[in-house]
């Protein structure tokens, strides 16, 4: 059972998470400031998940954000009421690995909690050597130089290239969307169209993949993108 920590000070919708995620399996822990919901999350060590409110009193969610990935990798979903895209970059940048925009579709929620915790599950099981080095096949992810090898051989990598294969890499066999792909790489979605993904994914098939045998990225039909093991 995965336990997730809400921190959020509007009190309806607090209640309203812990029992929708309650009758989803979930065991729930509430705080209601930003400084009880920072120390629950370091101090607790049972926590699969952080639903985050953004805008927060004695701590705002910016903050707690990036005081808890200082020193634990916990998957946070940031709560937004404002819809702007300063926003969503900036709790990106703080440690976010999501968001959702208030009013949010329980739904959506849910979609997005099992999805993070999915990859986060297998993130453990990606071979890591070291924490700057990542590999798939004979693929090798330098990640603090940005350097992508093939044994001894460079594929040079344009910033958003890089980017798109560290997001497929470090997310072995989940099967990722165009509209979760553009977010996490191009750091915005709705009105820039999805399939500047397919373009991205055709330059890095062509930089990547060896001819005469299977690429190394696989299409999900009507779905996304993945690599699999
Ligand atoms: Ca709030």
């Amino acid at each position: 059972m995965s336990k997730v920590l809400i921190i959020e000070d509007e009190k309806n919708l607090a209640s309203f998470l812990q029992l929708e995620l309650m009758h989803e399996g979930y065991e729930v822990e509430i705080q209601y400031n930003g400084r009880a919901g920072l120390d629950a999350a370091l101090e607790l060590s049972d926590v699969d998940i952080i639903l985050l409110d953004l805008m927060l009193p004695e701590l705002n969610g910016l903050e707690v954000a990036r005081r808890i990935r200082q020193v634990k990798d916990t998957p946070i979903i940031m709560m937004t009421a404002r819809d702007s895209v300063i926003d969503r970059v900036s709790g990106l940048d703080h440690g976010a690995d999501d968001y959702v925009v208030k009013p949010f579709a329980i739904e959506e929620m849910l979609a997005r909690l099992r999805s993070l915790l999915r990859r986060s599950s297998v993130k453990q099981e990606t071979i890591e050597d070291s924490d700057n080095r990542i590999s798939y096949r004979d693929i090798f992810v330098e990640k603090d130089n940005h350097i992508v090898r093939r044994d001894d051989q460079i594929i040079v990598l344009t910033k958003r290239e890089y980017e798109l294969l560290l997001s497929l890499i470090e997310n072995i066999n989940v099967v990722q969307g165009r509209e979760d792909l553009l977010r996490k790489v191009w750091g915005y979605d709705s009105d820039t169209e999805t399939n500047v993904v397919d373009v991205y994914i055709r330059y890095l098939r062509n930089k990547l993949d060896v001819p005469g045998e299977d690429s190394y990225i696989q299409t999900v039909r009507g779905t996304g993108y993945v690599m699999r093991r």
